[in-house]
């Protein structure tokens, strides 16, 4: 019999991640801590076994354990492994990987967090990091130092100006591990390890469980690493819950449903805004004029669902926030309802004035992550706000 073509992302999205919740529709919820064993031979056989989801519920859970598969099977990985949250993905995955006198690679331009824990805890651990600028062509590879470097950390589009980074350049670093933060695409705008990345990671809280309802963090990458740093996030206990495991499976399936409508708001936003006499500045790599384009075109399935714009200060930013109606002011991204921030006061508020100059995050700075809403209703907030 011929190989049957796998079905689209889409399709998979709604099929994948069911094996733990037998004959019912809708994910079943495995809110156990622990199991019983049968015998002293089959507490050790749980004790002892990887990634078992009947042991504890800190080693594995079957409800964590499906939303695991069905992200696995959007990211076409072998496996993927989840967290309590993205900074839990991030900080597990950089603690499994490094040590003292470690060295890391990353861009200057993340989202606040990492930022934070890379200058913070990994500095204060002795873990170096050198930050370069993600727009620069081979910069990640210029920076390794072979025998020292152990993970190269991108972030891509980046929180919160949507800056690439170029997957198949981070594809070519053979050594040390590249790992993309690729929450701003979803699983279903963007595909890291088809590049020949080796670690694709999400803060799921975002557009995967897509509902403003979980904080779920996820890796996605080859077994056998996997493996690795599984067996180091059972000590360091970023632990999913499998509450927030099922509301983020219930998010997968209507997942390609979600990111059109929102990628198609979003491009209209930003087309808009490209032409309005009040922005100074739009990044939206969807925009023909976006300065990476090209890369956009070449690495985006979707080009994405949030977008910023520079009003030039931070009194023209309060008074957009201000007017905004349908709009709501909060952080976080990837949900029903469309969000506006002001990074530089909000998400990117721990950076230094020199740092939020040299990432861009400007006083006039606004993000926008586009919601559900009908796209004309969106854009008519957006233009009365301006206006
Ligand atoms: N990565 C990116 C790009 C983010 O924007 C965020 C949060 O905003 C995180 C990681 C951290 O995710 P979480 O809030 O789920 O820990």
């Amino acid at each position: 019999m011929p190989d049957q073509p796998l079905p689209s992302p889409a399709t998979q999205a709604v099929t994948a991640g069911r094996a733990a919740s037998g004959r019912s529709l809708a994910p079943a919820l495995w809110a156990s801590s622990t199991w019983e064993s049968e015998s002293l031979d089959d507490a050790h056989k749980r004790a002892t076994g990887v990634r078992q989801t009947d042991f504890y519920s800190r080693y594995g859970n079957p409800t964590v354990r499906s939303f695991e598969e069905a992200v696995r099977d959007l990211e076409g990985a072998e496996e993927s492994l989840a967290f309590a949250s993205g900074m839990g993905a991030i900080a597990s995955t950089i603690l499994a990987l490094c040590s003292a006198g470690s060295h890391v690679v990353a861009q200057r331009q993340l989202y606040a967090g990492t930022l934070a824990f890379l200058q913070g805890p990994c500095a204060r651990l002795g873990i170096q990091t050198t930050f370069v600028d993600v727009t620069t062509p081979g910069a990640f590879a210029e920076a390794v130092q072979p025998g020292r470097t152990m993970v190269v950390l991108a972030e891509t589009p980046s929180n919160p100006r949507l800056e690439l980074a170029d997957l198949d350049e981070l594809g070519a670093i053979k050594a040390p591990l590249t790992v993309v933060d690729s929450t701003f695409a979803t699983p279903l705008g963007q595909r890291p390890l088809d590049h020949g990345v080796d670690i694709s990671l999400h803060s799921a809280t975002k557009g995967i469980a897509g509902h403003n309802d979980a904080t779920l963090g996820v890796i996605s990458g080859d077994a056998d690493l996997l493996g690795e740093i599984w067996a180091y996030g059972v000590l360091h206990g970023a632990t999913p819950s499998p509450s927030d495991a099922l509301n983020a499976l219930r998010g997968i399936r209507t997942l390609a449903v979600r990111t059109r409508q929102q990628n198609d708001s979003a491009r209209s936003l930003a087309v808009m805004l490209a032409d309005h006499g009040a922005v100074r500045a739009t990044h939206y790599p969807g925009l023909s004029e976006h300065p990476q384009h090209a890369i956009a075109a070449r690495q985006l399935l979707q080009y994405g669902t949030v977008l910023s714009f520079d009003l030039g200060s931070r009194d023209a930013a309060a008074s957009f926030l201000d007017r905004v109606a349908l709009c709501r002011v909060a952080t976080s991204l990837g949900g029903p309802e469309t969000l506006a921030c002001h990074p530089a006061t909000s998400t990117h508020a721990s950076l230094t004035p020199d740092e939020q100059e040299s990432t861009g995050v400007t006083p006039g700075l606004i993000r926008l992550s586009v919601g559900l809403e009908e796209t004309v209703d969106v854009l008519s907030d957006v233009e009365q706000a301006l206006a």
